[in-house]
């Protein structure tokens, strides 16, 4: 079986977030889709692993963010890198409470659906939530952010417990070969001094060890010590 025939297909990018008594969570997920149009449905694949997963299966709801090309990489980082065990991510974004009592993030979101689960569908190591769209609001103005957009454009990784990792990603080398990349040990982006880090003005050329000491990983904010030569 040829797995790059599975890249080709193409989604957006969402947090898909609930809740479990008083804990908020949310995840950022790309398989979020419309199941049917009367009544409207959703469909989310969650890791059974995540804590988002768990408060879903607890409170039997969740709702989903549509992400703009405008997000930056401290909301992919907290919400796609990052575990809700240890952090409260929601702490330094704008969000509200819905119908639902799910929290709804609304940094950089263009829409939101708020869905009630209808169904549960075991996939091994996903489960996949259906649910009824019980509300929905359009928040913002732009062009959704696209799974393409964030690989292409913004140099983004998969996480490992994305419902589409493949294992291959995080080994990508840089044109310079392995002897002048860096590997961010936590989320797999790869530092390439060919290519450097434009979004934060650090220009091309400039070698790993010259970043500047409170440089972070553009995709999951770890610092420059969780980072090995490639
Ligand atoms: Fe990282």
């Amino acid at each position: 079986m040829d797995r790059n025939a599975l890249k080709s297909l193409s989604y957006g990018l969402y947090i898909v977030s609930s809740y479990k008594g008083d804990k908020l969570n949310g995840q950022i997920v790309n398989t979020a889709f419309q199941t049917t149009s009367r009544p409207p449905t959703i469909a989310v694949s969650i890791n059974k692993d995540n804590l988002t997963h768990e408060c879903i299966v607890a409170s039997k709801v969740f709702s989903v963010s549509v992400l703009s090309e405008e997000t930056g990489m401290k909301t992919i980082g907290t919400f796609g890198f990052k575990c809700g065990r240890d952090i409260d991510k929601f702490k330094e974004f704008e969000y509200r409470i819905g119908i639902t009592k799910a929290p709804i993030v609304l940094t950089t979101a263009l829409a939101f659906i708020e869905a009630e689960v209808i169904h549960r569908v075991d996939l091994g190591t996903h489960s996949l939530f259906v649910g009824n769209a019980v509300a929905a609001e359009v928040v913002g103005q732009g062009t959704p952010l696209t799974y393409d957009y964030y690989h292409r454009t913004m140099g983004g990784k998969t996480p490992e417990k994305a419902a589409t990792f493949s294992g291959s990603d995080a080994k990508t080398e840089g044109p310079h070969g392995p002897s002048s990349s860096y590997v961010c040990t936590v989320c797999g982006y790869v530092y390439n001094p060919a290519t450097g880090d434009p979004r934060r003005n650090i220009t091309p050329g400039v070698a790993f060890a010259d970043l500047p000491q409170d440089w972070t990983c553009p995709v999951c904010g770890a610092g420059k010590e969780n980072f090995e030569k490639q």
